[in-house]
């Protein structure tokens, strides 16, 4: 045996502030990075090219640092349940060692690679919730029981004291050549590029991929944009969001940085509206907590509605709607200016995945599942948790007290894109058309016809009252 330990990557690629590498530096300075490329994951059907390539350029960045601090990271690319013990054994690792997820396949998966571990007599440690200030198991209502409301999860979660960030690995060995060759022997490739798994993505991705440019990107919103947050951050003509998900996803920052950074900007801050706007963005990564903290406690809800009501709700499905909403061609210009901005950026503000999400659901009476595994088809930054979060409680079907939120286009419009320059920026057909109609949605069936731009497919107030009736029905049978 010897002091080898393999450091087993997923959604923690990056070197600095990482719990779990800092573990291991302590046991060994023999660290050696892995990464498996799963074919479970990568052959599902709802997977985003945009993704992928993000995920292969922090991949990329990691090599880097890696050789940087002295070792380097292996690509394998197989099932990880074979693949890792088969290395691990094959190099006489001391030990392998990752960070736990929430999510429920990374859960099997992981028990799996443990036993397969036991049986070749190889320690791994496993406990680092690295990619969250609080563990699942930390935070409980008095009653002991997980939070299923958010409000008063935020007011124990942020109560708690958070750690501060983890020093960057540095002076790590490498493997020796014979060892180098052995690694080979046992699966180890070259890091693929995206179109060589499959998947092609010729747009510019949203964020640089790598630690160094998440870091970036976080100094700059703390520079700035953080001081606003509370104010800019729900009109999506404007940039006023770190947009910093998909580094926070794929854990290309580390999230105790992340927090510092607020702590920081609240001690500069010299006004009661600066620190309710750094505040309102703690709120966010809060959210970020509580979703993840939900799937693991409730993984069920990976398979659907939590609320009876909507577990056997009838939707209407309507094949035709939803390929008009994927589009981006339904006729309601907020709905389809976000998702053109979607397909062709792979990322939507958060205030439009609202908007979209309740058109889905409640004007088109589509299956959020549907929505769901669109979204996770698509961006840059689809995540289990955060996505089921955010599209049940657009649903109503999850985690949330308020019965019936039914978003209107048209008055969502008028307040966060009141000039339509978000709408004009995504739907260039309708970039000469009045301000007026853009925003109340009521374009002359004319105009449209003119610009090639279609009528709207359904009637909102119509549609809302039927959905409205559809769930006092079914609220009565459920
Ligand atoms: C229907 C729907 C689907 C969504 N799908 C995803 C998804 O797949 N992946 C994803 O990361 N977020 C998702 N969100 C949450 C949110 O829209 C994005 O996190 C946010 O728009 C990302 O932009 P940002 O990084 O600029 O966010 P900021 O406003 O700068 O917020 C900072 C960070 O907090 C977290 N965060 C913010 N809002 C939420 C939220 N409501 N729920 C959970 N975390 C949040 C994100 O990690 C984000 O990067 C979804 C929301 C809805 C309504």
């Amino acid at each position: 045996m010897s002091d080898l330990i393999l450091f087993w990557h997923r959604r923690d690629l990056r070197i600095s502030d990482h719990t779990g590498l800092a573990a291991a530096r302590e046991k060994s300075a023999k660290i050696v990075g892995v990464f498996c490329l799963d074919p479970h994951i990568l052959q599902r059907d709802d997977i985003a090219p945009a993704r992928v390539k993000y995920m292969i350029g922090c991949l990329q960045a990691l090599q880097e640092r890696y050789q940087q601090a002295g070792s380097q990271l292996l690509i394998l690319q197989n099932d990880p349940v074979v693949a890792i013990p088969k290395l691990a054994a094959a190099l006489k690792a001391k030990a392998v060692f990752w960070n736990w997820d929430v999510e429920p396949y990374a859960q099997i998966r992981d028990l799996a690679v443990i036993d397969a571990l036991k049986t070749e007599r190889i320690e791994f440690l496993n406990y680092n919730w690295d990619q969250l200030l609080h563990s699942p198991t930390e935070i409980f209502s008095g009653a002991k029981t997980p939070y299923t409301v958010y409000t008063p999860f935020w007011k124990n979660w942020i109560t708690k004291s958070k750690a501060k960030p983890v020093k960057i690995l540095e002076n790590l060995e490498n493997l020796t050549a014979k060892e180098q060759e052995i690694a080979q022997q046992a699966g180890t490739i070259n890091l693929p590029l995206a179109e060589d798994l499959g998947f092609i993505w010729d747009g510019e991705l949203l964020i640089s991929p790598g630690e160094l440019a998440a870091q970036e990107r976080l100094d700059n919103f703390a520079q700035s944009a953080i001081n606003e947050y509370q104010e800019q951050r729900n009109f999506p003509a404007v940039d006023g969001t770190s947009q910093l998900s998909a580094a926070l996803k794929f854990g290309v920052i580390g999230i105790r940085t992340v927090w510092q950074i607020t702590i920081e900007a609240l001690a500069n801050s010299n006004s009661e509206e600066v620190n309710a706007s750094i505040q309102t963005w703690q709120k966010e990564l809060a959210w970020r907590e509580f979703y993840q903290h939900a799937m693991y406690h409730f993984p069920e809800l990976a398979n659907g509605a939590y609320r009876d009501t909507f577990k056997t709700f009838p939707w209407r499905n309507n094949e035709t709607y939803f390929q008009a909403w994927c589009e981006g061609k339904t006729g309601y210009p907020i709905v389809d200016a976000a998702m053109r901005q979607l397909n062709e950026t792979g990322w939507m503000h958060n205030r439009c995945r609202m908007i979209v999400a309740s058109f889905l659901t409640k004007d088109l009476m589509i299956n959020p599942q549907w929505g769901e595994k669109y979204f996770m088809q698509k961006l840059i930054d689809g995540d289990l948790s955060a996505n089921n979060g955010g599209w049940q409680w657009s649903a109503s079907s999850g985690m949330d007290p308020k019965p019936l939120r039914i978003f209107n286009p048209a008055s969502q419009t008028q307040k966060f894109d009141a000039e339509a320059e978000y709408i004009r920026q995504w739907i260039p057909e309708l970039r000469s058309v009045d301000t007026e109609y853009l925003v109340t949605g009521k374009i002359p069936p004319l105009e449209c016809h003119g610009v090639g731009y279609p009528t709207p497919i359904v009637d909102h107030q119509k549609q809302q009252a039927l959905f409205k009736q559809l769930y006092q029905q079914q609220k009565a049978v459920s």
